[in-house]
């Protein structure tokens, strides 16, 4: 655009600008002809008149910069003329060319408008340098008029620029008041620029940045040091109608110095201030997203508690303070019992809800200093600060545990929720956050495997029998592919054949650091991560391997069991992947049996039934484990298609000499003998046991008295055609 190219690149500085035109006129064509000889150079165009009428046609049809006119001519007077040129092209310099000689005559042409005057025929020498004159008079005229229009309209445009700009554009006096700011305050802090002139700058500041405010204002950097940037928060104006003030908005301030010249015209310190602009950029919107971001990056969507992430950013915080002062800090792991069978009976939402409401619950059991976190899954962790004696973490623990005993609403039914919490406390129970985390979660593994439902505080003791469960996870996954499990079988025997009847499979897993290790420290991992499923086909392929060598060798009569956990139920594939199997190795009916816990009778997974009528009807037998554990109710025994039972070892540890045979081993026997189910006592470690439970009717049973659990190998000399056992008396 014109208006941003310099001046002197529209009109060339030296020579003759371009397209340069002048118009003679006078009525004597040998005249004109001696005069267009005397000025005639390139880049100028020279036009003839003979009358005025003739002049002005020229003049209308072309813009002229110099007429050499004629006073004398025939048609109307040269000082008409003149006039009529000063009133319609008053750019359009003239300069008379007149045969009268009087002074009068001059001075009425300059007065009319004239540049200059000259005498014809004997002043005609001069013409040309005159001419060149008013030619460079009209050059700088057009310059002079170009660079203010420039002018004009480079104003122009900054004014729109800062008027409708975005930002907020302020200028500042040297003791920082407002001299100028442009009308975007008015939509941005509802003040008007008229309440604003004059006013200090940082009355606009909230209260809390205004002291930063000022001094910024009162030493900005020039325009050399680059501008500061600095976030305040702004006032907006209250509307008038009482209503309170808007909440600030948040804005970035760019800042410039302008300063009078040091001594020496260096820039320096000391220097005065004569003022200051700048612009203030609205990034409340920005700064709330962020804020959001940094929220969401900290805290757990579903609960809004901290995530593990800002927990350990507490706990370090609570760390440094406590080593400081020798305060206590008590770290909570806290996991929620039977969680993975609300989410899998009742679905996420349900499960959802239900973590909502205990992170709520255990919210209200902590004080305000006390951080509660969700670390994932059915997992919160507590940060106690400034605990005044380990004790008090126990104190909190009895809190949680008696909001516990109000129901939560699960799937429209009563839940009454149970937690395992481990404690560990600084620094006691570990120096650093990692440690004492890893503490309260082995202490809170301690409770789960030991019943579940209680509250445990770290110790030393703890640590051999179990793993961290980050490390321990990692490691399972690779248990299989690298082919660390073991089965082991425990034989069962019957008391009236006097021989092994069967075993029970039950996994191991040799782990090349912490050794062979029992299901009790991975199953319930293995069903949480899912890989479950492969640990399971893996068994079932294993059983039914190693009793098909058993029936090929000519024990026909064995029988083995597995153990499913309830999640296999959820799986469609069950009946196929069991019955598959126990097919493709050719073994007869019911010499497979799959081990249940009530827990499964119980889930509304949908086809429970279904698929138990569907593996008895392919001839795999149907037992319950640890029978008598979880629920009294019998109605689901008429239900399934169960073929046997196995009383709980609990109950056969209650069996010692001198006192009554619980009550509840007695029922057991009647309901097995009710339904017509066979009864299988597990957990025989005493002869006494074993006769007691003989004498009730009690005819199969396994246990340590008999066997211990080893690889197939060991079971060898037990088989029955080999050793008939002298157990029968
Ligand atoms: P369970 O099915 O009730 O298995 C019986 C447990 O009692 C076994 O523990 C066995 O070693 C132990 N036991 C046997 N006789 C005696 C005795 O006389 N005294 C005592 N004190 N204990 C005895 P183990 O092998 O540690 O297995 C624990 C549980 O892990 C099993 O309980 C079963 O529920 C589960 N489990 C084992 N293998 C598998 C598997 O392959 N898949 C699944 N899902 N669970 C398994
Ligand atoms: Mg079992
Ligand atoms: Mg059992």
């Amino acid at each position: 655009m014109n208006h941003l190219v310099p001046p002197d690149q529209i009109v060339p500085r030296n020579g003759r600008g371009p397209g340069e035109r002048i118009l003679i006129v006078d009525d004597e064509p040998r005249l004109r002809l001696s005069m267009r000889q005397l000025l005639a150079r390139p880049g100028l165009e020279i036009n003839e008149a003979g009358t005025v009428a003739a002049a002005r046609l020229a003049l209308q049809a072309q813009a002229t910069d110099l007429v050499l006119l004629d006073i004398g001519l025939p048609d109307v007077s040269g000082l008409d003329m003149l006039r009529w040129i000063s009133r319609h092209q008053p750019d359009t310099e003239v300069i008379i060319v007149s045969g009268d000689a009087r002074i009068d005559s001059a001075i009425g042409a300059l007065r009319h408008g004239a540049a200059e005057f000259v005498r014809k025929p004997d002043e005609l020498h001069a013409l040309s340098a005159k001419v060149d004159g008013a030619l460079e008079r009209r050059r700088l005229h057009r310059e002079n008029q170009a660079m203010t229009n420039q002018l004009a309209e480079s104003e122009r445009l900054h004014r729109f620029l800062v008027d409708n700009s975005p930002d907020i554009v302020y200028a500042l006096d040297e003791n920082g008041h407002i001299t100028f700011v442009n009308p975007r305050v008015e939509s941005l802090l509802g003040f008007t620029r008229e309440e604003l002139a004059g006013q200090p700058f940082s009355m606009l500041v909230h209260e809390l940045d205004r002291h930063q405010a000022r001094q910024i204002m009162a030493g900005p950097p020039d325009e050399g040091q680059g501008p500061s940037n600095l976030e305040f928060r702004f006032l907006r104006k209250p509307d008038g109608a009482g209503n309170p003030a808007p909440p600030h908005a948040v804005m970035m301030v760019t800042a410039i110095g302008i300063y009078a010249d040091g001594p020496d015209g260096a820039a320096g310190p000391g220097r005065q201030l004569l003022g200051s602009y700048g612009v203030a950029r609205d990034i409340t919107e920005r700064k709330r997203a962020e804020e959001m971001i940094t929220f969401q990056a900290l805290h757990d969507q579903l609960t809004g508690l901290p995530n593990r992430r800002l927990f350990k950013d507490h706990l370090e915080l609570a760390l440094a303070q406590g080593s400081r002062r020798g305060e206590r800090v008590g770290v909570m792991f806290i996991d929620l019992d039977r969680f993975k069978l609300v989410n899998d009976t009742y679905g996420h939402h349900e499960g959802d809800a239900l973590l909502k409401s205990f992170a709520q619950r255990v919210r209200g059991c902590v004080r305000a200093g006390d951080t509660v976190a969700r670390q994932g899954g059915d997992e919160f962790t507590v940060l106690l600060p400034d605990l005044n004696q380990a004790e008090d973490a126990a104190i909190i623990a009895r809190k949680i545990f008696a909001e516990l005993q109000r129901p939560f609403h699960v799937g429209g039914r009563e839940f009454i929720a149970t937690a395992s919490i481990g404690i560990a406390v600084y620094p006691q129970d570990g120096e650093s956050a990692d440690l004492l985390l890893r503490n309260a979660d082995i202490a809170m593994y301690d409770v789960k495997s030991s019943g579940k439902n209680g509250t445990r505080q770290f110790n030393a003791d703890m640590t051999t029998g179990h793993l961290p469960r980050l490390e321990l996870e990692r490691d399972l996954r690779e248990a299989g592919p690298n082919g660390e499990f073991v089965l082991h079988f425990q034989p069962q025997f019957s008391m009236s054949r006097g021989q092994m009847i069967g075993a029970e499979c039950l996994i191991r897993w040799q782990h090349p650091v912490h050794g062979l290790l029992v299901p009790g420290s991975f199953i319930d991992l293995a069903e949480e991560t899912g890989l479950i499923g492969t640990i399971s086909d893996w068994v079932i392929e294993q059983a039914c391997q190693q009793l098909a060598t058993w029936h090929r060798a000519g024990h026909a009569g064995l029988r083995v069991a597995v153990n499913l956990s309830p999640r296999e139920f959820g799986r469609a594939d069950l009946v196929e992947r069991v019955a598959g199997s126990v097919a493709r190795h050719g073994l007869p009916r019911d010499a497979f049996e799959i081990e249940i816990t009530e827990n499964v009778l119980l889930q509304d997974v949908p086809g429970v039934i279904d698929k138990l009528r569907q593996l008895r009807e392919r001839g795999i037998r149907i037992s319950i484990d640890d029978f008598g554990t979880r629920y009294s109710s019998l109605n689901y025994l008429r239900r399934f298609p169960i073929n046997s039972i196995k009383i709980d070892q609990t109950f056969v540890r209650d069996i010692v000499g001198g006192e009554r045979v619980s009550p509840i081993i007695h029922a057991i026997v009647g309901i097995a003998r009710g339904f017509d189910m066979q009864l299988v006592a597990e957990g025989v470690e005493t002869e006494l046991q074993r006769q007691v439970l003989a004498d009730l009717g009690c005819d199969e049973m396994q246990g340590f008295l008999f066997a211990r659990p080893s690889p197939a190998i060991g079971v060898v000399p037990m088989l029955p055609s080999r050793h008939a056992m002298q157990l029968a008396t």
